[in-house]
């Protein structure tokens, strides 16, 4: 594709990846652990559960492990849902969750987003039915970044009923400023009904390694267990996840990073008079400056120019760009680009 751009590289900006490569140390992990491959892994992931156990100050039967947090979600449809069964969640919100969904043959109820960008818990409470098994709550909420308060959350789920599966996606937890930050995976230690998914994707660097987990409701995570394969998270991602978990200070240095560009390249829209929605995840959804700039032009602007961002039409949010806070020279060029094709769709008038 990038040879069709007269490109030979690009910045990728698109996946809400992280600029970083895994830690020396996990690298190291991963090389130490290739010999062994010959053998299956543990199915159970205990070591890994323990980890987690231990970091959420919880018994390992409240941690689920999985091929990414994107799998636990999707194991939730199928442990869940049945045909006339219903799934609640937000729109525009994480683009696999209307899945879950069409794959159980259940109906998905897409509640639209508050006008901040974030979750209508109101609104997603008063869709629920005799027939809703799962409401899927992302925060902060892929692709606005809005966040919403463990009080928000816990208002929630006093007004849904105790035995309604509430699931709570944090693929983005890292990056979040607010105190109340992990106060809803503290409900989920003792909560009947409440699942929160985290990824080793985002802040520990290991999405191409596919490794995520959940913290909650005991019943929920046999009930994964139940479903999944095997040997669902693979050796090498089991070996990374817990070497990450034993670094917590270099992790929190290079999430420190990422947030404080996250303001930088904010701080930058604003005086570019670009409009966008103030993030609490590693992107920032914006729109193009001016009615006279088309969201899908400017996308395919900035790709000519090396830099490949998310167009919000993919995402639900049409007349919205989607971009992943990268490195800080990355950040750089996406903003000259943009500057740049601004520039020139103002010249064009
Ligand atoms: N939830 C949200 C909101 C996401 O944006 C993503 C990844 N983009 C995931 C879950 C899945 O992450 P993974 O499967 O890599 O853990």
């Amino acid at each position: 594709m990038l040879a069709s751009y007269g490109l030979t590289a690009a910045i990728k900006l698109a996946s809400n990846e992280s600029p970083f490569p895994p830690l020396p140390q996990v690298e190291q992990a991963i090389t130490d652990h290739l010999s062994g491959l010959n053998r299956y892994p543990d199915g159970a992931a205990r070591v890994l559960r323990a980890a987690l156990a231990d970091r959420h100050g919880t018994d390992p039967g409240r941690i689920a492990v999985g091929n990414g947090s994107c799998e636990i979600i999707q194991h939730s449809g199928e442990a869940l849902l049945d045909p006339g069964t219903t799934v609640v969640h937000a729109h525009p919100s994480f683009a696999m969750y209307p899945h879950l969904a069409a794959a159980a043959g259940a109906d998905g109820v897409a509640v639209p987003l508050a006008p901040d960008g974030g979750h209508d818990l109101d609104a997603m409470a008063a869709a629920v039915d005799e027939r809703t098994r799962l409401v899927i709550i992302c925060n902060p909420n892929n692709p606005t970044g809005v966040y919403r308060s463990a009080d928000d959350i816990e208002r929630f789920l006093g007004l849904v009923p105790d035995d309604l599966a509430v699931l709570v996606d944090e693929a983005y937890y890292d990056f979040v400023q607010n105190p109340d930050r992990g106060r809803v995976a503290v409900l989920a230690r003792t909560r009947p009904n409440l699942l929160v998914t985290r990824t080793f994707s985002k802040a520990y660097g290991l999405c191409g390694l596919r490794v995520g987990y959940a913290v909650g409701c005991e019943e929920w995570v046999a009930a994964l267990d139940a479903v999944r394969q095997p040997f669902n998270t693979n050796h090498l991602a089991q070996v990374a996840a817990i070497e990450g978990l034993r670094h917590p200070a270099a992790i929190q240095k290079r999430v420190d990073e990422a947030i404080s560009e996250r303001e930088r390249v904010s701080d930058s829209l604003t005086d570019m008079h670009v409009p966008f929605t103030r993030s609490q995840g590693n992107f920032i959804l914006m729109e193009p400056p001016g009615s006279h700039v088309d969201a899908a032009a400017l996308h395919e602007d900035l790709l000519r120019r090396g830099v490949i961002v998310r167009n919000g039409a993919a995402l639900g949010c049409a007349g919205s760009l989607r971009v992943t806070i990268g490195a800080p020279s990355e950040n750089d060029a996406f903003l000259a680009a943009l500057a740049a094709a601004v520039g020139t769709f103002a010249s064009a008038e």
